[in-house]
């Protein structure tokens, strides 16, 4: 069996319309790489860096940052590495920061925090500027609401470069955002205007969008990531993403959800990133997919009224 996973493994995702959807790895330590070739994803996702220092005592300096994302950029090389910058804060704690806030999902977290803490993000920028000398890299940014937060970047991106000499500050990785809160889905627009690429992080997305907290069990009948506003809230980003030629990709637990998988097809995602050890079963269910037949079922989806109503229109496929 394990033989059989790793043979089709090699071969791309397609809908049965031979439409190729990637299928990349959320990656979070070093000991995940293995399973990234053995099930077939050919790129990183989603790295979430916070995560991948989680372990430390005190925050990596460049040169650390540096070696940890080249060896894995070099596991998946030629194809690209998505690095997240730093999304402390939350529900990924960092001890040393000290942020005692009463709401921590509506403080300091994500790019919000790095940019209020400049020496979080300054070698974190700077050892991607340097990888992406060599590897293909997307740097991807979280919790963004507004192209302010681009500017700022911009500018901290550049401190942390200065000393490069000018042909290094030629190559640029690719920029992108996290859309996971809805000020980042009504500004889409001027986002996308910035942007390289979007990946939609629908766990937290579900989460703002319900003010309802992820991590709560008793809060579960309010977090819906496949319901009616979602999947409004969804193709809005979508339409105006890709009326502009962008790429998108979904890397939320959503893009591993089988009953939620025509809902992405419909719209149009061109990447999902997930567990890799989902990824044999998210293929098999997309070859039997058509873009045609999704299309017309996001269509009778948008028009839903309840959580109740979507579900039988997906069962109905
Ligand atoms: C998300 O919010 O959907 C996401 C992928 O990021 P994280 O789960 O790390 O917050
Ligand atoms: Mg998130």
């Amino acid at each position: 069996r394990q033989q059989l996973i790793e043979e089709d493994a090699r071969s791309p995702a397609l809908t049965a319309d031979g439409k190729e959807i990637s299928i990349g790895a959320n990656v979070s330590t070093l000991a995940e790489l293995p399973q990234v070739e053995r099930y077939g994803c050919q790129e990183i996702g989603l790295l979430r860096t916070e995560l991948l220092f989680m372990d430390r005592l005190s925050m990596p300096n460049a040169q650390e940052q540096y070696l940890a994302y080249r060896t894995i950029a070099d596991a998946v090389s030629p194809h690209p590495v998505t690095i997240r910058l730093f999304d402390f804060g939350a529900d990924k704690v960092m001890e040393e920061e000290n942020l005692e806030e009463a709401n921590p999902a509506l403080g300091h977290r994500g790019v919000r925090l790095g940019l209020e803490r400049p020496h979080l993000l300054l070698p974190q920028l700077r050892a991607i500027a340097r990888l992406s000398q060599t590897h293909p890299v997307r740097m991807l940014v979280p919790m963004v609401n507004q192209v302010e937060e681009l500017d700022m970047l911009a500018d901290l991106y550049d401190q942390a470069t200065a000393d490069l000499p000018m042909e290094q500050k030629r190559v640029k990785p690719e920029l992108g955002v996290m859309i996971e809160t809805p000020a980042s889905v009504m500004n889409i627009d001027a986002l996308a205007a910035r942007l390289d690429f979007i990946s939609i992080g629908t766990n937290d997305l579900t989460q703002y969008l319900y003010a309802a907290d992820r991590n709560d069990p008793t809060l579960s009948k309010l977090y819906t990531p496949v319901s009616p506003a979602m999947v409004r809230a969804l193709a809005w980003v979508c339409s105006r993403a890709k009326a502009r030629g962008m790429s998108i990709t979904l890397c939320g637990e959503m893009a591993s959800d089988i009953k939620a998988l025509p809902l992405l097809v419909g719209l149009g995602i061109d990447g999902l990133s997930m567990v890799p050890t989902q990824r044999p079963v998210i293929k098999g269910a997309l070859s039997a997919l058509s873009v045609s037949r999704c299309q017309k079922l996001l269509q009778r989806a948008l028009q839903s009224q309840t959580t109740r109503e979507l579900t039988s229109i997906l069962n109905s496929l």
